[in-house]
């Protein structure tokens, strides 16, 4: 539903194109706001930690308002939250969050940076942030983007001065952004990017406080602002039919996977910015005072200026062509810049407004998406123009040897059509995101070539240049081969042209957990990436397990095309944690990577190449109990998990919450966030106690306070409480050692809490009835122990159980210590229960 609906924005907004794969077509107004800001030397970075910190009202305000070149710098790609949309985590939600900040600065105006930084998760300290980033490496990274860039304003969307009141990596970003401001300017720091790009001093740094800063609304409307610049990024835009604020709203509702889809709001809104560093302001409503934003800022440029500015003056917006060769004398005295920084840029720019205004259409279709080394594909080639200006098509060259010479003088809005032949080369690289190609550490991507760190995605490979001469000047453009199809539902479509091997391999599960050594098969599907592909697949696995038979072949007649084998994996004899990854030969070659296809409507299709494994689990568990309700919350895959390990499990929707059929189980486990999410579920906690009463067990996991639909959340008072553990290694410590919950059926030990992933827990509750058992004690560093991790209480014949440890997260991990303490958990006082049952009989 959400996908539609966003669609549907989409369209209706004032951009020209219909999805985030179409090209772009712009109308006079756009291109008159094009010249707009060709004609304003000046640029603003926004700088924050994650996909969807960033104030979009305030990028958009810069960009559209302002007229103002706009970035915004996010240290991470947003790879340690969860996916409301699909199944994509980590890596995958990365990409994802990726492609959802360029489709938002697609709708503000934004350009997107990044560094080599991962977000690694929750972070309560920037100590702890910037010992698990490589301090250094962010530092240089924020500073290659300085100088790159070379913003004249620097807006920090988080305060430096307050490390501990926010996530880690906020805090971190406005750190680093303050020392960024000065070592910019240094040559002797980071010498490789001051040499490529030269040194740059941005003019002034600013922090952009929201009202959550000071806690409320009315802390923040008392505060005093007298350092704060008052913006009012309300305002209309008349051309575009649109308030700022309704562009931001579009803008923001593109981070779907946060679940950030949002009404547009309208009207005056104020927005504030504290001056931090730099030149101090002479004039107190303007940032970009004391810096010349027009032409005559660089040597040379006031007879462009002049040019520019009689155009954007006098702009025709029905015929923008009558412009072209003031645009080209501009763009001749362009070329003899000194200044290489506003040469480029400007340069950029004007090359493609002289295309809008020319109405220039250049496309390049391949008849295929996906093309593997070696092959040939055929291309489409369009080439029109749909202006009365003379446009010469000279030859049409790429940068790997093509060159295929027209000289053609292309009559108005007359289409030309070319098919050509393009032979991939046998030794291309396969596309996939850069910084995914190789094993980073927990805190970095690794990217070792220097020319891709801070850029949003890979640059496509294959490209075609058309070399025009425009009223007899010479100029190129540049256009990615793409793949343009239809569908009778739903019209024109576009998605990228990509590089694929011609095999790629997956085991179907991600983890695959034995709690017994009976063997298990396990399905291996391979996809075929050109036709006829013959080979075997063998799976690679650790020494004490065993894996039946040693090949399978593989003949798969057409490209895109899946054959699943079958492999028989026998377990180790003892509690192991390991991986099992299949290779597929074919001929000489080697295949041991995934392909990850992520498809949504918006944003561009994505093709990941990913190393092909899967974690196998052979525990050592014991259980009791064997029938589970389970009721679902905010979404977790605990009941896969459970089956997993043997358990039946049967989701029960609120409605079918009754006496009768509680009576059918041994256990019932509480969703993350049920209290939270699903409102009906107060009126069943009677039911549910009850049922504890009987001799059933109650698994509660996390609720946050936020949002919390049930007055008495548990059969006897517990207070929850923001309190959580976030470091994974963090120490656990046995409160209750002689507690059943820790020794029975199985003897829980330290072991079983190593290898924990991205926190411990969360919302601990901070006080309980006396009824209540703490079983264990933990803390994150220099914090005071907190100790309502896990809480028991007897309740007549069964027992309570509410854990905010994150179970949710461990299952998917294969963690063998987090199932065997679950196992307990559902196991406790069963043995009782079964004896009364046969006494009762
Ligand atoms: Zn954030």
């Amino acid at each position: 539903m959400l996908r539609s609906t966003i669609l549907t924005l989409v369209t209706i907004s004032f951009l020209s194109f219909a999805s985030a794969q179409h090209p772009k077509t712009p109308s006079s107004i756009e291109i008159y706001e094009s010249l707009q800001k060709l004609n304003f030397l000046g640029s603003v970075l926004y700088i924050a930690a994650h996909p969807d910190d960033e104030n979009t009202r305030l990028i958009s305000y810069m960009s559209n308002k302002v007229k103002a070149r706009t970035g915004y710098l996010s240290l991470t790609r947003g790879d340690g939250g969860q996916n409301l949309i699909g199944p994509e985590l980590r890596e995958l939600l990365g990409v994802i969050r990726t492609q959802e900040l360029l489709a938002a600065r697609r709708i503000d105006g934004g350009e997107q940076f990044f560094t080599r930084a991962n977000d690694f998760g929750y972070s309560k300290h920037p100590d702890e942030t910037l010992s698990i980033w490589d301090k250094d490496q962010v530092l240089s990274d924020v500073v290659r983007t300085l100088r790159s860039f070379k913003p004249d304003i620097i807006i920090n969307r988080f305060d430096h001065r307050t490390p501990g009141s926010t996530h880690g990596h906020h805090t971190s970003s406005a750190m680093l952004s303050m020392e960024a401001f000065n070592l910019s300017n240094e040559a002797s720091a980071f010498p490789e990017t001051a040499k490529e790009w030269g040194v740059w001093q941005p003019k002034r740094l600013f922090f952009n406080p929201g009202w959550w800063f000071y806690g409320s609304q009315e802390n923040f409307e008392k505060a005093d602002k007298s350092n704060m610049l008052r913006l009012d990024i309300g305002v209309y835009y008349p051309i575009k039919g649109l308030s700022n604020n309704e562009i931001a709203a579009l803008a923001s509702s593109q981070h779907l996977c946060q679940g950030f889809g949002r009404l547009a709001q309208r009207g005056s809104q104020i927005e504030y910015i504290e001056f931090l560093k730099g030149d101090s302001l002479d004039d107190a409503k303007d940032i970009f005072s004391g810096i010349d934003t027009s032409w005559n800022r660089i040597q040379g440029g006031k007879a462009i200026g002049a040019i520019l500015n009689k155009v954007e003056q006098n702009f025709n917006f029905k015929d923008p062509s009558v412009h072209i060769p003031e645009l080209l004398q501009a763009y001749q005295l362009l070329q003899n810049i000194q200044d290489k920084h506003w040469k480029r840029q400007k340069l950029k720019e004007l090359k493609s407004i002289i295309e809008m205004c020319a109405g220039l259409y250049l496309e390049v279709s391949a008849d295929t998406y996906w093309a593997t080394p070696g092959e040939i594909v055929n291309l489409d080639i369009e080439v029109l123009n749909r202006s009365n200006v003379p446009v010469q098509l000279m030859s049409i060259t790429n940068s790997k040897g093509l060159d295929i010479a027209k000289d053609l003088a292309l009559a108005e809005n007359t289409t030309y059509l070319f098919h050509e032949p393009l032979k991939i080369a046998n030794q291309q690289n396969p596309t996939t995101p850069y910084w995914l190609i190789r094993k980073g550490s927990l805190g970095m991507y690794k990217v070792p070539e220097s020319d891709l760190i801070g850029l949003p995605e890979t640059p496509r490979v294959y490209e075609l240049h058309f070399n025009l001469l425009i009223n007899t000047v010479p100029i190129t453009y540049s256009k990615p081969v793409i793949y343009r199809y239809s569908k009778p539902d739903k019209g024109e479509l576009y998605r990228p042209f990509e590089i694929i091997p011609e095999a790629s391999a997956k085991i179907t599960e991600k983890v695959i957990i034995f709690e017994t050594d009976k063997p298990r098969d396990i399905s291996v599907l391979v996809k075929a990436g050109r036709d006829s592909l013959n080979g075997y697949v063998e799976i690679c696995h650790p020494s004490d397990w065993k894996v039946h038979p040693e090949k399978q072949r593989v003949s798969i007649a057409n490209k895109g095309e899946e054959q699943t084998v079958t492999f028989t994996v026998i377990p180790s004899k003892h509690q192991s944690e390991d991986y099992v990854s299949p290779i597929v030969h074919i001929g000489d070659n080697l295949y041991t990577k995934e392909l990850i296809e992520i498809d949504y409507n918006h944003i561009p299709f994505q093709t990941v190449l990913l190393p092909s494994e899967s974690k196998v689990v052979r525990l050592d568990l014991k259980k009791k109990g064997e029938n589970i309700a389970y009721i679902q919350g905010a979404g977790d895959v605990v009941p896969e998990s459970l089956k997993q390990i043997g358990y039946h499990v049967r989701t029960l929707k609120p409605e079918e919450i009754t006496a009768e059929t509680l009576s059918l189980f041994d256990a019932v486990v509480l969703g993350i966030r049920a209290y939270n999410t699903v409102e009906s579920l107060q009126y069943k906690q009677q039911l549910l106690f009850d049922f504890v009463a009987k001799g059933g067990n109650i698994i509660a996991q996390y609720n946050t306070t936020y949002e919390l639909h049930a007055n008495d959340l548990a059969p006897y008072p517990i207070k929850l409480s923001r309190d959580r553990v976030t470091n994974e290694n963090a120490e656990v410590r046995f409160l209750a050692p002689q507690h059943e919950l820790l020794n029975y059926p199985n003897k829980i030990t330290e072991q079983d809490f190593e290898g924990w992933t991205q926190e411990r827990g969360l919302y601990f509750p901070s006080d309980w009835s006396e009824e209540y058992t703490p079983i264990l004690s933990m803390n994150d560093k220099g914090e005071s122990p907190k100790d309502g991790s896990l809480l028991v209480a007897k309740y007549g014949k069964g027992y309570y159980i509410y854990t905010g440890l994150s179970f949710f997260r461990e299952f998917p991990e294969g963690v063998s210590g987090a199932y065997r303490l679950f196992a307990n958990m559902l196991s406790i006082g069963k043995d009782k229960v079964e004896l009364e049952a046969k006494m009762n009989d």
